[in-house]
């Protein structure tokens, strides 16, 4: 896949994407929407895939009212862009929160070069442990766009997607470290680690390139490579922007076609496959530097953030704040994420 074939989110404000429903321009999505229509229906009603044999969570336990308070904590802080100290109370605490929810947390301080000179970028890691069986990373960027003056709290904009990853921390914390502790004693399964990471440096500061944006993903992906964990992943599922009212999540054109389908299953069985529809058009997003990588990745994000259907006119602007956003939408984003999971920890977690 080409980078400059991608269609990626400006620097400035304008760019509108255009959900589409099953009306696809390329093969591979005629094959994902023809998969679609398999699998998970187009609008009609079709039989659920079997259920999860390995009990994790209750998705149902993600409440969106605490994710909201989640999302007004964090925008509390003050501007978080990249290199300030804003962004690095941010980081430190997201690191403290993940802490107090019970997950082992760590803040990756690095530096990369961007325009004006290196920056340090902070990307924080929650890690839940595992028991021998892969790795799945859930991604939220946490840094507010640059330039757009002090009051902007990018609410939606980094904002929302930490909110619903930080809700999702006290949902599964607990039962999943149950579960491997249950799993290790018994030796009976495999499970997978499951992180919770918080980018920094997703916004660009003048134009998306190959050092401006993106910083964090790219950092974590080099580093899965460098490791030898890339061939681990079995998933990295990235939220973006999920929490205006009336939300209508996207998948992107360039997202993983498998786990596209799996999360529109997952939607299905939550019962809102309807607020989730396929893009004709690619977004540039944290995800890409690990499909880049050869790792499973899929974007959950809506990119129309305005005052009227098909406007993009609150991104980036002084207008992305707390009174956009709904517990519902988060709610939504959160339980279709946690069934997502634990589907995929049903489907991978096997005999030792
Ligand atoms: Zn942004």
């Amino acid at each position: 896949m080409l980078m400059d074939a991608l269609r990626r989110k400006r620097c400035g404000p304008g760019a509108v994407v255009r959900p589409v429903r099953c009306t696809p321009t390329h093969a591979g999505w005629l094959a994902l929407c023809c998969a679609v229509v398999a699998l998970a229906g187009c609008g009609r009603k079709t039989a659920a895939p079997p259920a999860a044999t390995v009990p994790v969570w209750d998705a149902t336990a993600f409440d969106g009212q605490r994710a909201l308070d989640e999302v007004r904590r964090l925008v509390a802080l003050g501007p978080r862009d990249a290199g300030t100290p804003g962004a690095a109370r941010a980081a430190d605490y997201l690191q403290g929160r993940l802490r107090e929810l019970g997950v082992e947390a760590t803040v990756a301080a690095f530096h990369d070069a961007a325009p004006g000179g290196a920056v340090i970028f902070r990307n924080v890691l929650g890690k839940l442990p595992g028991a021998g069986g892969g790795l799945i990373i859930l991604g939220s960027h946490y840094d507010t766009k640059a330039g757009l003056g002090p009051d902007f709290q990018g609410a939606n904009d980094g904002g929302s997607s930490t909110g619903v990853l930080l809700e999702i921390a006290r949902v599964a914390a607990g039962p999943w470290r149950d579960a491997v502790r249950r799993a290790r004693r018994q030796a009976a399964l495999t499970l997978p680690e499951i992180w919770l990471v918080f980018f920094d440096g997703e916004e660009c500061r003048v134009r998306y390139g190959p050092h401006d944006g993106f910083h964090g993903s790219r950092q974590l992906a080099r580093q899965l490579v460098t490791d030898g964990r890339a061939r681990e992943v079995l998933a990295m599922v990235l939220l973006d922007m999920v929490g205006q009212r009336d939300v209508r999540l996207t998948l992107p054109h360039n997202v993983t076609p498998d786990l596209a389908v799996k999360v529109l299953n997952a939607a299905a069985r939550e019962g809102v496959r309807e607020k989730i529809a396929l893009l004709a058009d690619s977004v540039g997003d944290d995800h890409v530097a690990f499909i880049d990588a050869g790792m499973p990745a899929v974007d959950l994000i809506d990119f129309q953030y305005g005052s009227a259907p098909g406007l993009n006119d609150y991104w980036h602007t002084a207008a992305d704040r707390l009174d956009k956003l709904s517990p519902a939408s988060l709610q939504l984003a959160g339980r279709v994420t946690l069934r997502l999971v634990g589907d995929l920890v049903a489907e991978t977690a096997g005999p030792r």
